[in-house]
């Protein structure tokens, strides 16, 4: 089991700074939360890209504030990372702007790193119980604590979204639709976000904004924003969840990536202690629709990401051949073969390349839910 149990829940009434920074210093008192000066922090907000703070989609920057200044204060090295799983112009670093972390990261002087622009490895195969094989940002090592800073919402494929599936924002780029092609049905997809969650090497802190939830769906951006008035923190994000779900009215053992966890021993549900008092605010418990059924042979999943063009900018210099992962580019006979079958669409190849040869080419249905998503803002 990675982290202790114990779960801080605190009232927080609004977005306002103070009441932020007040809550999150007394969230972190009451896990006993400790750091050594120096450390290495990459804070791990949850962005969807153009989605605002009005939204109620994604964490809200006042949180990324906060923490980027109580680490700060502790003198560690501070960095926040993120990959929005919409491909849309600009994509993470368009949904930095959008979430207004772009001005928090500018009056921190804090990188900003967006997980498709990094090297990509794989992880060793041993180390997985689902899957054949994944692939994360090497970078991810570099730091001795990750802080997971998840939005409470309704989801309707694993009917919660919370600390564990924040972290399935760290495979980059369209590589995290492609993980979900290889799921069948919530059960299989719980075991990728848990295979996913095993292999993040560094201590995860999780740090949840519960101020306001989205609730209702259909689709996770889609919901109404609702207020919860809570900020919760602790080093187990599996036990974040057990006691956010039920907050909004969920039980435990209807949330599959927490029965699945206790089936892999990561987390004992009775454990799981509650430090402070929390009322329920009761969040519509979404059917099963279109969206949930997103698996191997649907097209809402297949065909929302991009694969990678060569175009005839490319000068042979080789430099896209090591950085990719999987081999899927080759130079042989004097021209740049590209392996679309090996191709896991990270993206990690296209900020490498000199000469910007390497494009990224949408698919129709990519191109069709942008275009949806920039007329309705969501
Ligand atoms: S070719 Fe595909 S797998 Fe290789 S780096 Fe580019 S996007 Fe990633
Ligand atoms: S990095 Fe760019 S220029 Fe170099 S071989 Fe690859 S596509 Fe061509």
């Amino acid at each position: 089991m990675k982290g202790d149990l114990d779960v801080s829940v605190v009232p927080c009434d609004s977005y306002s700074q103070q009441e932020i920074d007040k809550a999150i210093g007394e969230a972190l008192n009451k896990i006993d939360f400790q750091i050594k000066p120096n450390s290495k922090i990459l804070i791990k907000p949850n962005l969807v890209s153009q989605n605002t703070p009005e939204q109620g989609s994604i964490t809200h920057y006042t949180l990324i504030d906060s923490l980027c200044r109580y680490f700060k204060d502790k003198e560690c090295k501070v960095t926040i990372g993120e990959s929005s799983s919409f491909y849309i112009k600009g994509y993470t670093m368009r949904a930095y702007e959008t979430s207004k972390i772009l001005d928090v990261a500018k009056k921190y002087s804090v990188p900003l790193i967006a997980f498709e622009n990094e090297k990509i490895i794989p992880v060793p195969k041993k180390k997985l119980k689902f899957l054949d094989e994944l692939y994360l940002p090497e970078i991810i090592n570099d730091f001795d604590l990750i802080v997971d800073v998840p939005k409470l919402k309704t989801h309707q494929l694993m009917r919660f979204s919370g600390a564990l599936k924040n972290l399935y924002g760290i495979p980059p780029g369209g590589y995290k639709q492609l993980l979900h092609m290889k799921t069948k049905n919530i059960n299989e997809f719980a075991e990728v976000l848990l295979d996913v969650y095993e292999n993040i090497n560094p201590k995860i802190l999780s740090v949840m904004d519960a101020v306001v939830g989205l609730d209702g769906g259909p689709a996770a951006v889609i919901g109404k924003p609702k207020k919860i008035g809570y900020v919760l923190a602790s080093m187990n994000p599996i036990a974040l969840d057990v006691i956010a779900c039920q907050i909004i009215g969920y039980s435990p053992e209807n949330i599959t990536t927490i029965t699945m966890a206790e089936k892999r021993k990561l987390i004992d549900v009775k454990k799981v202690h509650a430090i402070g008092e929390f009322k329920k605010i009761i969040f519509e418990k979404l059917q099963k629709g279109p969206v949930a059924d997103l698996g191997k042979d649907s097209p809402l999943i297949t065909r929302t990401y991009a694969l990678p063009r060569v175009t005839s900018k490319c000068n042979l210099c080789g430099n896209c051949v090591p950085r990719c992962p999987t081999g899927a580019f080759e130079i042989k006979d004097n021209k740049l073969n590209f392996y679309k079958e090996k191709c896991i669409a990270c993206y990690s190849c296209v900020p490498i390349c000199p000469v910007k040869a390497i494009k990224l080419k949408e698919f129709k249905m990519n191109k069709f839910f942008t275009l949806i998503r920039r007329i309705f803002r969501i």
